[in-house]
């Protein structure tokens, strides 16, 4: 079968590999959709631990082709989502319900083989089912929303909140979506592009600023200040601006990635007297099965973030290069 292998850090090839089987306690899945993330650019590029040689890919979705054996719940032919996090259960994270900094996470697509491939064996406990008709792409969205809801989780977002989201990614606009749904009244996506910017105030957002058209922070303020800012473009400037933008007893969720190393310098005077939760939300714990079930509620817009749809053989070229202008999410059909 065709497989996407990360062989070495900057070498990513299409390959015939040998089929997989489902082994004890495994299902194979037979990928019907799989979204490129930004963080497969990253272990492309070797920014983020990765194991080699392994094929990429951790959002996907797809249908039950084999059962291993101990299996119980599938019997083949039903289309699952796939939780990647594969977490040991024994060390001290584990053990207090924090899968997600787990010591020993072994992450599907990351560190053993993923979905862009036209078969993949996952353990059967990682997978989730999703109604038999729904879309395969909606179902490859269930990983990213999944680490947006732990996001909303650690925000705290009530009815009547005001929450500013800075960039307006495939993440942000998936937060915006959340947010509106958790009860914000007031939701502002600040990015740079005008596109994504117009999209957003159809998905529920009820401001978009440009951050470079006149002073973002009192833009986002006006007066006061906004209850939570998520970030969500990575870059040190929205994280200070992030934390400038909030009200007194606010809280900003980091969730963006920036590079390893990098610095930023914060106040934290002005963090102690305004009493300013700086929270973190990475990856999804006891996230997955809710994402799979909004997903299947069809209550989310997710086609119009789809820009593009492509087979295995594109994805080299894709990963290997820095997003288009109007990319949101790409889709890779197996
Ligand atoms: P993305 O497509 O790169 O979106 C981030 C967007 O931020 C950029 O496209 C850009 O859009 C915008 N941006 C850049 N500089 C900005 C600025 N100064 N002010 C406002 N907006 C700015 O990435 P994504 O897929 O949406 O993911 C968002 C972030 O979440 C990434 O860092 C990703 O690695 C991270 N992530 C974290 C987790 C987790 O568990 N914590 C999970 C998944 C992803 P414009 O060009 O429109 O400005």
């Amino acid at each position: 079968m065709r497989a996407v292998r990360l062989e070495a850090f900057g070498s990513l090839v299409m390959r015939e590999v040998p089929t997989p089987s489902a082994g004890p306690g495994e299902i194979l899945v037979r990928v019907l959709a799989a979204g490129i993330c930004g963080s497969d650019r990253h272990m492309f590029k070797g920014e983020y631990p990765t194991g080699r040689p392994v094929t990429l890919g951790h959002e996907f979705c797809g249908l039950v082709d084999a059962v291993g054996e101990g299996v119980a719940g599938f019997v083949g032919g039903e289309l699952v989502t796939v939780d990647p996090n594969i977490a040991c259960g024994a060390c001290r994270a584990c053990h207090e319900g924090r899968p997600n900094l787990c010591d020993n996470l072994l992450a599907i697509g990351v560190f053993r083989d993923g979905g862009f491939a036209e078969l993949v064996a996952v353990p059967a406990l990682q997978a989730h089912k999703l109604p038999a008709g729904l879309d395969p792409v909606h179902g490859a969205f269930c990983e990213p929303l999944a680490c947006c809801l732990h996001a909303l989780d650690v925000a705290r977002i009530v009815p009547g909140s005001s929450v500013a989201i800075l960039g307006g990614g495939v993440i942000g606009l998936l937060m915006v979506q959340l947010a509106r749904l958790a009860g914000a009244s007031e939701v502002v996506l600040v990015t740079r592009q005008a596109s994504r910017r117009a999209l957003a105030l159809e998905l529920g957002a009820t401001v978009a600023i440009d951050p470079a058209a006149g002073d973002v922070i009192a833009n986002v303020r006006r007066g006061t200040g906004v209850d939570v800012v998520v970030e969500c473009a990575g870059v040190p400037e929205t994280l200070q601006q992030g934390l400038a933008m909030l009200r007194k007893g606010g809280t900003l969720v980091l969730f963006g990635v920036t590079p390893q190393g990098v610095q930023v310098p914060i106040s934290p005077f002005d963090l102690l007297v305004n009493e300013i939760r700086l929270e973190a939300a990475y990856l999804n714990p006891h996230t997955h099965a809710r994402a799979a079930a909004i997903v299947a509620s069809g209550v989310l817009e997710l086609d119009r973030l789809v820009t593009h749809s492509v087979g295995l053989e594109d994805v080299v070229g894709i990963v290997g290069a820095a997003p288009q202008p109007g990319e949101i999410k790409v889709i890779v059909r197996p």
